[in-house]
């Protein structure tokens, strides 16, 4: 993360999946194609490429990380319109009181999941 600076920096998140939870197993970081601030978008081969390991293992993509270098752990108005469903969107800020929260995105909205 600290070599992305001032931009965000983003990735995979890879693991098992129950019907309620989850599981992460390993994050995949994955090159940042934006190239403004206040953004991310998954380079789309190595996005294929991490796709692809994760199977052979017996895992899933559960959903995407990626950094706020400079605001904290809320979604942005962009993190909202560009969730995926049924994915988790983790969030790891270096400004607020909590640097790691994560947000499962249903129906066009995001809510936050219990991390532990
Ligand atoms: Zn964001």
């Amino acid at each position: 993360m600290e070599t992305a600076r001032p931009l965000e920096a983003c990735g995979l998140l890879i693991g098992t999946m129950t019907s309620s939870e989850h599981v992460v197993i390993r994050i995949a970081p994955i090159e940042n194609l934006a190239s403004g601030e206040g953004a991310f978008e998954l380079e789309p081969s190595a996005w294929h490429r991490a796709e692809l390991a994760a199977r052979e293992e017996g895992l899933a993509v559960l959903g995407v990380w990626h950094s706020h270098p400079k605001t904290s752990a809320e979604p942005s108005a962009r993190d909202l319109t560009g969730a995926q469903a049924g994915w988790s969107h983790l969030i790891c800020a270096a400004k607020g009181e909590s640097a790691f929260r994560s947000y499962y995105s249903l129906a066009g909205e995001l809510l936050e999941q219990e991390l532990h």
